[in-house]
């Protein structure tokens, strides 16, 4: 029996481009349409089997109270893993995304692994944001790239496992498990 490794992940990115809506594709496989912002920071957990390890997700979705920028450190403090989401039929909201990368990486755990997502791909014909200049930042500051759609599900499942991929199996939070 593999002991699970304990990842905590934390979301970040502006309001409305879809954080509470991928957590909930990835944890319960459902989508809801026009869902109540979710009020308080939630937290949910979720395993993720892989061939060789497995991760148990303790996700902090922060719904809206890095509005309030002093609280944002104390959810990304001590986070081995960061989803960084954006719309991509909201060019600004990639500027909203691309300061998050940059804080994180300022001010995170330097072994941080953050994913970059651009979500709402189901709205292909109302894009803003081409796939290539998102790809090109991720490239450029070391980030994991995904578009996905939490409403079609599409790549959702991507997202998490490539960053269950990128943890040591060594890591040290296994030994809190
Ligand atoms: P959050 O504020 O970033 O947590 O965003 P929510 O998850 O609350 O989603 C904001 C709105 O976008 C809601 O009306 C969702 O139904 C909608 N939404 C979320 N993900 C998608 C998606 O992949 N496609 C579409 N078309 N709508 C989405």
């Amino acid at each position: 029996q593999l002991k699970p490794i304990q990842v905590k992940l934390v979301l970040l990115g502006e309001a409305a481009v879809g954080k509470s809506s991928l957590v909930l594709r990835f944890v319960n496989n459902e989508f809801i349409d026009n869902k109540e912002p979710t009020i308080g920071a939630a937290f949910l957990t979720q395993k993720c089997k892989l061939l060789d390890k497995i991760i148990k997700f303790e996700i902090w979705d922060t719904a809206g109270q890095e509005r309030f920028h002093s609280l944002a450190p104390m959810y990304y403090r001590n986070a081995q893993a960061a989803v960084v989401a954006y719309d991509i039929t909201k060019a600004a909201s990639l500027d909203k995304a691309k300061s998050w990368v940059k804080e994180l990486q300022r001010q995170a755990n330097p072994n941080i692994i953050i994913a970059l997502v651009g979500n709402k791909l189901d709205l292909e014909d109302q894009r803003q944001v081409p796939k290539e200049e998102a790809q090109l930042f991720a490239n450029e500051a070391g980030l994991l790239f995904t578009e996905a759609s939490a409403k079609s599900g599409e790549f959702v499942m991507e997202v998490f496992t490539e960053i269950a991929k990128k943890i040591p199996l060594d890591s040290l939070s296994s030994a809190r498990s």
